[in-house]
């Protein structure tokens, strides 16, 4: 019986290296608890898109097909990695991006972005929450709260069935609305690099609140009110009107029609 309070105090350093260990900053410095390793949320994204693929059909227009590959084609040369983009037959306005390098955009969405650089700053944004790492922290902070922190960070890590419980945590779980104001920051950032003009970003989230009236698409569900956002998105456009400007004479002049 001696040995237990020595185990006990075992048991709790190893939680506590797992628990300071597992904290990440985000991009504009945020604290983010972060158990699930990128392996496995790349192994949830991929889950999770393909139930999504399961779920919606794929717009079969090569058109609309050409054009959002183009736009997502140029935000994710700015990201580096393998990106598989699907475009999905839906009415929905909505686009995702998942862990694992996976990106759907929604034809209901090409009726209100205008433009290339609209669908630009849409696809920026998404891309944003996975490269800042929300989507492991919101399935981190989920998973230990059904789990338990032990579980999670044991080295064995994840049954195949806790692949499938992140995978649905990631369709689920909203972002939280400083999540949203990170991604809208570093999406609008990503585009001008891509040489999409970033004045569009505000725009865009003006569309979204006239197309929505009411019953808003789960793109603006959890998001900062759109008042505020559009004013965010317009202050920062004298520090990014050079990033364009920079990239276009860089010759990254994206030319993708609808
Ligand atoms: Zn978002």
């Amino acid at each position: 019986m001696a040995s237990w309070p020595h185990r006990r105090t075992i048991v709790l350093t190893v939680t506590l290296i797992a628990l300071i260990s597992a904290c990440a900053t985000s991009p504009t410095g945020r604290r983010q608890l972060r158990l699930v390793s990128d392996a496995e949320m790349s192994q949830m994204g991929i889950a999770a898109f393909q139930s999504m693929k399961k779920e919606t059909p794929p717009s079969s227009n090569a058109r609309v097909n050409r054009y959002v590959q183009c736009v997502a084609g140029a935000i994710t040369r700015e990201v580096g990695g393998n990106w598989e983009v699907q475009i999905f037959d839906s009415k929905d306005i909505n686009a995702f991006a998942l862990p694992g390098g996976k990106i759907g955009v929604y034809t209901g969405l090409l009726k209100v972005t205008a433009n290339q650089d609209q669908l630009g700053a849409v696809i920026g944004h998404e891309v944003s929450h996975v490269l800042a790492g929300h989507s492991a922290a919101r399935v981190s902070n989920e998973m230990a709260a059904q789990l338990g922190v032990s579980v999670l960070s044991s080295a064995t890590g994840m049954s195949p069935d806790m692949i499938g419980m992140g995978a649905n945590l990631l369709l689920l779980l909203p972002y939280s609305r400083g999540d949203e104001s990170e991604a809208d920051v570093l999406g609008q950032q990503l585009m001008a690099r891509a040489g999409f003009d970033p004045r569009e970003a505000p725009k865009l989230w003006q569309n979204m609140m006239k197309a929505s009236n009411g019953a808003p698409p789960e793109l603006l569900s959890t998001h900062p009110s759109p008042s505020t956002r559009i004013q965010d998105l317009n202050a920062n456009l004298p520090r990014l009107m050079p990033v364009y400007e920079q990239a276009r004479a860089a010759g990254k002049r994206p030319d993708c029609r609808p």
